[in-house]
């Protein structure tokens, strides 16, 4: 089956920072490549945009690419290589720390030094790593290794009692935001944010026509109090359930996970569910039951994308990941049942929850949707129908931000000029498309606007056969 209606975003890192390893990963099943500017350079960061696109030529698939904004988030510092902690030993967290080791570390906002409690239970590295606060001294402070481990260079850090809450966008921010525009990048992952203002500050940092998506990511307590109005200014929402678990009682991320897919499916914008969901393939070749489940229930929540972070970045076994995922989506989708949504009514949206409904009934094999500013196909997707939806627009951008979008297979092409030339189209479409191809006979529906480019027109459902 190529047909894979739930989309998989992955990250690339050291395990598959080459074009060899992102054409594979594609291959495997990635819609969406996240470049993680909290570790990649801006350097390395066009390296990898490079070869996203040299695989998207080469594997004639579409691939978006997400720059992950590493946002106000308190990371230790540099490491050496292979720093192993034991538990029960002593640990330093210091200002004068720039590359840590056994001994310690920094962080890279050293005055959130000065804030730490004696007592405090300290995480680093979404929890692997836990320590106790035993002194404060000047510019520093000692603590006691509670749980030890590999610890990794820049990651998490974080502390009963201290947040960086309004920090705002630091220059590493600014500079991946710049680097992101002039690559054409597909969307920007925005970290922390706490309120609609977050996103909009990342908007203003944009060019006036600017179609990049902007990707919400909720993991903090007021992300997540104000994540109805985040969404009216976002295109779209991660589950960041990393920081999340860390920032709210971890026994509600469940129930956070559920309530934030149904806002987003309502609102017909993409939803990501990320971090931890195959994590022992960091090191194993088969994942544990739990997670399998855990991938299969954020399917049935709704959920349009599902995430791998150190999976692909830093795992033994990318591929195989993908693979994993892939087979888990081809079997929960079975049970995915599609659903209506009470919405305002409008035109467009009378449309949209019609024509899954009407290729029901007419036994078509594929919903064909030509949209502007993806939004006739996103509303499409949201009632989740068994039916592959081919999204054809003229815009690439806008074209790659439908890789986030359940069940939407996107396609480019020429701007529509009439009637006889959008049915021209469709049936090329219908017969030469590589998720679908429909053979003499086949039944198909389409939604379409007239006039033609102009966005909001959707206004006709048309079925055809090839
Ligand atoms: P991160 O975001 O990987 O950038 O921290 C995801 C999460 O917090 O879950
Ligand atoms: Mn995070």
């Amino acid at each position: 089956m190529k047909v894979k209606p739930v989309k998989i975003v992955a990250t690339i890192g050291p395990a598959s920072h080459n074009e060899k390893d992102i054409r594979e990963l594609a291959r495997a099943g990635v819609n969406v490549f996240r470049i993680n500017f909290s570790h990649a350079s801006i350097e390395e960061a066009a390296e990898r945009v490079n070869w996203i696109r040299q695989a998207e030529k080469e594997l004639d698939k579409p691939l978006a690419i997400m720059g992950d904004l590493p946002g106000p988030k308190i990371r230790i510092s540099d490491m050496q290589a292979n720093t192993i902690l034991e538990k029960g030993q002593k640990f330093v967290i210091s200002k004068d720390i720039m590359v840590g080791d056994t001994d310690g570390c920094g962080l890279n906002h050293p005055s959130i030094i000065d804030v730490l409690e004696e007592g405090a239970e300290v995480y680093i590295d979404d929890g692997t790593i836990k320590l106790g606060i035993t002194k404060k001294l000047k510019d520093k402070v000692e603590a006691v290794i509670h749980v030890g481990g590999l610890l990794k260079p820049k990651k998490g850090f974080s502390a009963e009692g201290i947040s960086l809450s309004s920090a705002g966008l630091g220059e590493k921010d600014k500079q991946a935001i710049k680097a992101m525009v002039e690559h054409n990048a597909d969307a920007l992952a925005v970290s922390f944010v706490q309120t609609e203002k977050d996103i909009l500050a990342v908007r203003r940092l944009l060019p006036e026509n600017s179609k990049i998506m902007l990707i919400a990511k909720i993991e903090t307590a007021n992300g997540v109090e104000n994540a109805e109005k985040i969404l009216e200014v976002s295109d779209g929402m991660m589950v960041a359930r990393g920081d999340l678990g860390l920032a709210v009682p971890m026994a509600q991320v469940p129930h956070i996970q559920k309530q934030l897919i149904d806002l987003c499916v309502r609102k017909a914008k993409p939803v990501i569910t990320a971090t931890q969901m195959l994590e022992s393939m960091i090191s194993k070749p088969l994942p544990t039951r739990a997670e399998v489940t855990d991938v299969a229930n954020a399917i049935l929540d709704r959920t349009d994308a599902v995430m791998l972070s150190a999976e692909t970045a830093e795992g033994k076994f990318p591929v195989e990941t993908i693979e994993t995922m892939v087979k888990i989506i081809q079997e929960a989708v079975k049970h995915l049942q599609p659903y209506e949504y009470k919405e305002e009514e409008n035109v467009g949206n009378s449309i949209s929850s019609t024509v899954g409904r009407v290729a029901d009934q007419v036994g078509a094999q594929l919903i064909m949707a030509f949209t502007q500013s993806g939004v006739t196909a996103r509303r499409v997707s949201r009632h989740r129908h068994q039916q592959a939806i081919i999204a054809v627009c003229s815009d690439p951008t806008i074209m790659r931000g439908l890789c986030f979008s359940w069940g939407v297979y996107p396609h480019l092409i020429k701007p529509t000029k009439n009637f006889e030339d959008m049915l021209e189209q469709a049936q090329e479409i219908a017969v030469e498309n590589s998720m679908e191809p429909l053979k003499r006979g086949d039944t198909y529906v389409i939604a379409a606007g007239i006039p033609f480019g102009e966005s909001g027109s959707t206004n006709m459902i048309l079925v055809e056969k090839v």
